[in-house]
């Protein structure tokens, strides 16, 4: 198509610095010739070249002079043409494929942005797809199944945000990047983010500062450091970094019986992406593998930067239920960002399966009154059997210092010569 030929001139042609190649004037060998510089020929010659083919791009016009150049700059995967009509001539499975097909294609522009550094305000974004006004929108409801079924995250919502136009229904296809990002980039990046948060000096200021605020005596308050959890959908990540977890009581993992959980979701949630309590067995025994868990091993061996290479399965010993498990009647509790859940650290709970297309992110902390500790004060320790305690973990609001060793002491039930007792993250 000769789109150089035709008279309009988008923003990009008015303003950005085209650079001009000369004419080729004499005879060259290559081992690839591409006709056409526009996305697609350059495309082709960048990634050529980076496989260490000699390429030569010809075109009798300016280097994105032909369509490229006209483009208003949305990468999407909704595509123009319809995934209704793409099922009616390709069936599911080729919609599928053309769904994959323009996500990798995003992803690959993504790739070669950061890889060259490129300037050009990238930025990952919701799109909405509306119909114009009077028209009916039955077309986004057949659109919005057609879609889903090509494997996209769509949903349907009131309309678009836009304040100056009442666009009626859309569908947005949201928050794509976690389903764009290779599940090893994405551990990879937690793998960073996580003890970042969790060691920033800031982090402990911040825990000590909610406490003091909600009335915790700083004296006999003693919190671990907050951590930061993420729970994917859809099964994209469920192991080692972003462990989707079975039913379990921290005090399997060798926690006292006296600690309180304090749980914050960094941004909203909702009942499918929750965890889930299961009360009926508070001082019901759950037949269980904590007897092979000890917390000194499992500072040894299965902390750190070792979690991001579970990707697809996770060798750790955590234990579990040996039983099947009621999960009914469960309870989700649902706060906005920000607010607070508080619960024992032995009450059974799990992870509900995150299905709501978001991933949650959300900061943990525990938290005991050393009062309670001493005086063996707690929930009923009904099904417990692992060794070592997590109590070292524990420092106080008012100075950072640890539970005194001998009412540690009183909880540590084992401790094998090679563990290690407190877990240091490298940068501490
Ligand atoms: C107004 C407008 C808005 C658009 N908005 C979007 C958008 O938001 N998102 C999106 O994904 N897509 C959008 N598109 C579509 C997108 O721009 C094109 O799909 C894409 O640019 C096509 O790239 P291309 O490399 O295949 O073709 P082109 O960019 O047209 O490149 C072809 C090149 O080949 C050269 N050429 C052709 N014939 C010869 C020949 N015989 N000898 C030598 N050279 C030759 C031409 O000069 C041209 O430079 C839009 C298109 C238009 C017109």
């Amino acid at each position: 198509m000769k789109d150089d030929a035709q008279n309009t001139t988008s923003v990009w042609m008015a303003t950005a610095d085209t650079p001009s190649e000369p004419r080729l004037t004499e005879d060259i060998r290559t081992d690839v010739c591409i006709v056409g510089a526009g996305i697609a020929g350059m495309t082709t010659a960048y990634l050529l070249a980076r496989e260490g083919r000699a390429v030569v791009v010809l075109d009798d016009g300016a280097i994105g002079g032909g369509m490229t150049g006209r483009t208003t700059a949305h990468l999407t995967n909704a595509f123009d043409d319809r995934y209704v009509e793409m099922e009616r001539l390709h069936g599911e499975e080729g919609s599928r494929f053309i769904a994959e097909s323009h996500t990798a294609a995003i992803d690959r522009i993504e790739e070669i942005i950061t890889r060259e550094t490129i300037d050009c305000g990238f930025e990952r974004v919701d799109g909405f797809l509306f119909v114009p006004p009077g028209e009916s929108t039955s077309v986004l409801d057949d659109e919005l199944a057609a879609s889903r079924r090509a494997g996209l995250r769509v949903e349907l919502v009131d309309r678009a945000p836009i304040d100056t136009f009442n666009t009626g229904p859309a569908l947005r296809f949201s928050e794509q990047a976690q389903f764009h990002l290779p599940v090893e980039r994405y551990a990879e990046i937690l793998g960073k983010l996580k003890p970042f948060f969790i060691h920033h000096p800031e982090s402990k200021t911040h825990v000590k500062a909610v406490l003091t605020d909600l009335g915790c005596d700083p004296e006999k308050t003693h919190f671990d450091v907050p951590k930061m959890r993420s729970s994917t959908s859809d099964n994209y990540l469920t192991t080692g970094i972003a462990y989707a977890w079975h039913p379990h009581r921290d005090t399997w993992y060798s926690a006292p019986p006296n600690q309180i959980n304090w749980w914050i979701p960094i941004y909203d949630f909702q009942s499918d992406n929750a965890m889930a309590f299961h009360p009926q067995y508070w001082n019901q025994k759950v037949q269980n593998d904590s007897k092979g868990y000890n917390y000194y091993e499992a500072n040894k061996s299965y902390r750190g930067a070792v979690l991001t290479q579970y990707v697809k399965s996770d060798p750790r010993p955590l234990p579990k239920p040996t039983v099947p498990v009621a999960l009914d009647p469960q309870i989700r509790l649902i706060c906005p960002a920000g607010g607070l859940i508080l619960f024992s650290g032995a009450q059974l709970h799990s992870s509900v399966p995150n299905t709501s297309g978001k991933t949650r992110f959300s900061i943990d902390f525990r938290v005991v009154n050393v009062d309670d500790v001493a005086a063996k004060r707690g929930a009923p320790v009904v099904d417990e059997e692992c060794t070592g305690t997590t109590l070292r973990d524990f420092l106080r609001v008012t100075d950072l210092s640890r539970i005194p060793d001998d009412i540690v002491a009183l909880y540590d039930s084992g401790t094998p010569s090679d563990g290690v007792l407190i877990y240091q993250h490298q940068s501490e």
